[in-house]
């Protein structure tokens, strides 16, 4: 024990399991983050969730902030998706065939939103970005496309690039096998820098498609953004008959049901959404005004197609979730609630005068070990601070946390979190800082 005053869990079963998973998948994982290279020890392999707990393959139990990368905000094992799941799927998993459950979700979504007018049901993340780029492109009949450092957008291709130096560069890729001439087609600006999107803008004048940002940014952190900045986008979009794209497979339903479009009052030309409009289960779209949309196959020339594209069981988990999230009052508790939590644990480290901040926006939050009052690129984070999160991972894990396992990922509480869970996660935090600024 070197470092903590409790013994690290068992993960016994976890490591067979991990032994055997690793003769069938690449790094014995179906994504790479779920290997656990940023943390300590074997990935632990979940049995069962329940709430906003977890029970591994030993058994250790765990109160659960990475809610299964965010759409879980209701816990697991809600009753109300599981019942609607499961009455669905006594008629058939799936038609490759219109059914009304689909513009039931739809409708949903869309009365409860003044941001868009149309949605065309994904089965990722990916793939409704990847389609609202090519809707972006075939509307504007350009090929650049502008995004930001640290914003992640789906494994798609053109969108898997990284900014060199200098204030405007074309995209260098962050993964091999992107055709170089994809990646050319990219530009990465710094986040929350205006000049550089005015000069990309100017260098590459009626070549650029569309903007496409994180509103909140939390895949590298949780940036948040100065709402003049994101105006400032839509701005000069405007000006250069350029297509807004907010990417909100985190926010969209997660700082409120308008996600971040009604959270900073800026309407998106295109908005894409994610794994929540799923309840747990793989679905994403994408939405735009009817005219925009109309320019999607078959209506119009862009061709996106999904052969499990508004399967009914996702649908069905969709329908019960965002009908509870429509319900007056729901953000405001649960954002009332994050809020609590993540305050007492800045008070906390401030108290100590550890250099640590708790950075949050909706039930969304970020454990930063910086002290600098705002985080709002890739580059204000100090890599080095990774260690840190590393231990306190570990020291999390063994005090019945769950964290993501990266210092760059961000955590979520869910409505499941009860008072209590966050008052004792909030006492194992706590003993973790301490552990960690020793
Ligand atoms: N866009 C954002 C902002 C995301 O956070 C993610 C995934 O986390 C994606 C796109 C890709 O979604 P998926 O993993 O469902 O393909």
């Amino acid at each position: 024990m070197p470092y903590g005053d409790k013994p690290d869990i068992v993960r016994d079963k976890s490591a067979e399991l991990y032994e055997k998973a690793k003769q069938y998948f690449p790094g014995g994982v179906n994504s790479p983050v779920r290997a656990f290279k940023s943390v300590y020890g074997t990935p632990l392999f979940i049995e069962k969730g329940d709430g906003c707990r977890l029970w591994d393959a030993d058994g250790n139990e765990f109160i659960d902030f990475c809610c299964s990368w965010g759409p879980l905000i209701l816990g697991h094992n809600h009753p109300k998706i599981k019942e609607k799941i499961i009455e669905v799927m006594q008629n058939g998993l799936t038609f490759g065939a219109p059914t009304a459950l689909e513009s039931e979700l739809a409708e949903l979504i869309i009365k409860n939103n003044k941001y868009i007018e149309k949605i065309r049901f994904t089965s990722s993340g990916t793939e409704a970005v990847m389609s609202a780029i090519r809707l972006a492109r075939g509307v504007t009949k350009r090929d650049k496309i502008i995004k930001f450092e640290g914003c992640y957008h789906g494994h798609t291709d053109a969108l898997l690039v990284k900014a060199g130096s200098g204030l405007v560069t074309f995209g260098e890729t962050s993964s091999a096998g992107i055709p170089k001439a994809y990646a050319d087609e990219t530009i990465v600006i710094s986040l929350n820098d205006k000049e550089a999107v005015k000069a990309a803008f100017e260098q590459f004048k009626d070549q650029i498609s569309c903007v496409i940002i994180e509103p909140v940014p939390a895949n590298n952190g949780l940036l948040l953004q100065d709402k003049d900045f994101l105006q400032y986008l839509r701005e000069i979009c405007d000006e250069n008959c350029a297509l807004l794209i907010f990417d909100e497979v985190i926010s969209g339903f997660r700082v409120g049901f308008d996600g971040a479009a009604g959270y900073y009052d800026i309407k998106p030309d295109i908005i894409t959404y994610g794994k929540i409009i799923g309840g747990g289960l793989p679905v994403g779209a994408y939405g735009a005004s009817a005219a925009i949309m109309s320019n999607i196959s078959p209506e119009g020339s862009v061709y996106q197609a999904g052969t499990l594209s508004g399967n009914p069981v996702a649908m069905a988990g969709g329908i019960a979730q965002l009908t509870e999230l429509a319900k007056a009052g729901f953000y405001k508790e649960l954002n009332t609630k994050t809020e609590d939590f993540t305050n007492a644990i800045q008070r906390y480290a401030s108290s100590k005068s550890y250099k640590f901040k708790v950075f949050r926006i909706g039930s969304i939050f970020w454990f930063a070990f910086t002290d600098l009052e705002k985080v709002q690129t890739s580059e204000a984070i100090d890599p080095k601070s990774m260690e840190k999160f590393k231990l306190m991972h570990r020291e999390l894990l063994n005090r019945g946390i769950y964290l993501g396992p990266s210092g760059y990922e961000v955590g979520f509480v869910s409505a499941a979190h009860s008072k209590l869970d966050l008052e004792k996660a909030k006492r194992a935090i706590f003993e973790c800082l301490d552990i960690v600024f020793r």
